[in-house]
């Protein structure tokens, strides 16, 4: 692995916004690696021609954001499980015999980010309210499940999409009205937001938290800005919070892991390096 020149990338259209070629040209360095990280702007009509041209080029593989995630997945020889219940993959990786893997690392992201705020942190500690249900959504409630949640409580702006969600995910996942959001915090152990309220640009989510116990965990997946008007009110309220730095930081270790061989680490280097970004 040492010698070999190892190249990756970013397939989106824009994709010039994308912070992967700071993170993994960041890792690239700090782990001695011979390789490069690139950004590549993909059109949806050209998808299926760069997806198949990674392994002419001798790609490692790549990662695949907005619009591509779920087009992708077409031309994988393999989707790994977890992304197909997603419905969505944002890594590709080249196999040596030049099989194309889909994988979905978002969730792994998302529990990692919350295990870096709570060592001791676990799914089944009590009642979760989500909020959204997009594709944020799909992979934050997978992951939660996945994890041993057993009570989520889904809110949506548009009821029927967090319909959908439950029908397809089971049992433990229970939609509520966007009208008993606020009622809906009563009692949990963890809030997530998964809608773009809050985001830089948007209004600031429209909830009260009179009903959130302060020993919740309140968790945003917005990283811009780094601290939503929701995680402000929470904090100063007294509840633990997570922004949506650590999601993006750390979805990005497995895929480094299969292309580079090494499983990278999230150190206050890099945090600071794609804060200088925001
Ligand atoms: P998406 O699929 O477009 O979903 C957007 C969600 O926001 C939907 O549930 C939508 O509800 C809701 N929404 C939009 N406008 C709203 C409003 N005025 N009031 C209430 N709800 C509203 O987007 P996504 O990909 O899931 O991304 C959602 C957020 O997560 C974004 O801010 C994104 O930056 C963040 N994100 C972060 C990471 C990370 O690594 N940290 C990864 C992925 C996404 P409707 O169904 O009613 O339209």
């Amino acid at each position: 692995m040492a010698n070999k020149y190892v190249m990756a990338g970013v397939m989106g259209w824009p994709v010039a916004h994308s912070r992967s070629p700071l993170i993994h040209n960041h890792w690239i360095q700090h782990y001695g690696l011979q390789g490069s990280y690139g950004l590549f702007a993909v059109q949806p009509a050209r998808l299926e021609d760069a997806i198949r041209g990674l392994r002419a080029l001798g790609l490692a593989g790549c990662n695949v954001t907005i619009p591509h995630k779920v087009q992708a997945m077409q031309w994988m020889d393999v989707v790994d499980p977890l992304a197909l219940r997603m419905g969505a993959i944002n890594t590709v990786v080249v196999t040596p015999e030049g099989a194309l893997h889909g994988y979905n690392n978002d969730g792994f992201g998302f529990i990692q980010s919350l295990r870096d705020a709570q060592s001791d942190w676990r799914a089944d500690r009590g009642p979760i309210t989500v909020l959204g249900a997009g594709g944020a959504a799909r992979a934050v409630v997978l992951s939660l499940l996945d994890q041993g949640a057993t009570e989520i409580r889904l809110i949506n702006r548009t009821r029927a999409r967090a319909q959908a969600m439950a029908d397809e995910f089971g049992a433990g996942v229970q939609v509520l009205d966007w009208s008993e959001r606020h009622e809906a915090l009563d009692g949990i152990a963890l809030m997530v937001n998964t809608t773009n309220q809050g985001m830089h640009g948007e209004p600031n989510l429209d909830i009260r938290l009179d009903h959130l116990p302060r020993t919740a965990l309140v968790c945003d997946a917005i990283y811009i800005p780094l601290e939503t008007p929701l995680l402000r009110e929470a904090r100063l309220r007294g509840n633990n919070t997570v922004n949506g730095l650590g999601m993006l930081l750390n979805q990005a270790r497995p895929a480094f892991n299969a292309w580079f061989g090494v499983m990278p680490e999230v150190t206050p280097a890099l945090r600071q390096a794609i804060l200088a970004t925001l």
